[in-house]
């Protein structure tokens, strides 16, 4: 059973990093099989649910990865999955029993699989390390901008992008990706989350707030459209539709601190001692 912690991940793939000078945001992955001896090669055959492979015969490794989606980050992503098998403790004497591992793309995969789950965050760590993505992150203006200006940097998806933007994000931020209607996951930062907690969970029905647009849509909202608040918070809400897979990301932000509205609140309510 494997039980690699996240630390643990993004230790290990920021020294492969390391190892191989992979300084730069967007790590060359054919480089990186160059450097250790991996084959990486691809066919583009019609989809057969599989994302890609890490193959072994005898002591040679080949990660194969499918090109039936015509899409560069998605491609990174899946090979940078297979080297987590390959790197990771345990994968490679548990997963490669019968020689092959295959890893299943979208609904065929089985999110609870702890080896895909571990790779999968093995692959965020090596495409995005925490370091290097801090160093960029707070260049950009905190939301979608920011967003899109890292997923180009790092050669990532726009969704692998936002995910990793709120695990390491020090501002009030959320993520909610949606389809069909359905909201399929819910990330906020821990400075968001001092104001309360988010109106929508998975499977909740999505708020149709926008016009699905696969331009990005931009406007002023107040923080208790979508969080339980008190306050009245102005926060900004963006929303893009990524056209290929009918998904909706939706980020909100906000410029105000919940620490400071604290601080003002008790000002208000403090009065000097009185000496008489
Ligand atoms: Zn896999």
């Amino acid at each position: 059973m494997s039980n690699n912690s996240k630390q643990f991940i993004e230790k290990e793939a920021f020294q492969i990093r390391q190892a191989y000078d992979f300084t730069n945001p967007e790590i060359d992955l054919f480089k990186l099989g160059q450097e250790i001896g991996i084959d990486i090669q691809t066919q583009s055959q019609q989809s057969h649910g599989i994302s890609g492979a890490l193959i072994r015969s005898g002591n040679d490794f080949m990660i194969y990865y499918s090109s039936s989606v015509n899409n560069i980050p998605y491609q990174r992503f899946s090979i940078a999955h297979e080297f987590g098998h390959y790197f990771l403790p345990e994968h490679p004497e548990n997963i490669l029993k019968n020689g092959a591992h295959f890893s299943s793309a979208g609904a065929k995969r089985n999110a609870k699989d702890p080896y895909e789950k571990e790779a999968d965050y093995f692959s965020t760590c090596l495409l995005m390390p925490k370091s290097i993505f801090e160093n960029e992150m707070y260049k950009f203006n905190d939301g979608m901008e920011a967003i899109k200006a890292l997923a180009n940097l790092f050669n990532t998806s726009l969704t692998a992008t936002a995910i990793r933007y709120i695990e390491l994000s020090d501002s009030p931020a959320m993520l909610i990706i949606s389809s069909n209607g359905l909201v399929d996951a819910v990330f906020s930062t821990r400075e968001l989350r001092k104001f309360g907690d988010c109106r929508y969970t998975k499977n909740s029905t999505f708020p149709q707030k926008n016009i699905i647009s696969t331009e990005l849509s931009k406007k002023e909202i107040y923080l208790s459209d979508w969080f339980n608040t008190n306050y009245n918070i102005k926060a900004l809400e963006e929303s893009i539709t990524l056209g290929s897979y009918e998904k909706t990301l939706t980020v909100i932000t906000t410029s105000t601190i919940y620490d400071e509205i604290e601080e003002e609140t008790n000002d208000e309510i403090w009065e000097p001692p009185s000496f008489k």
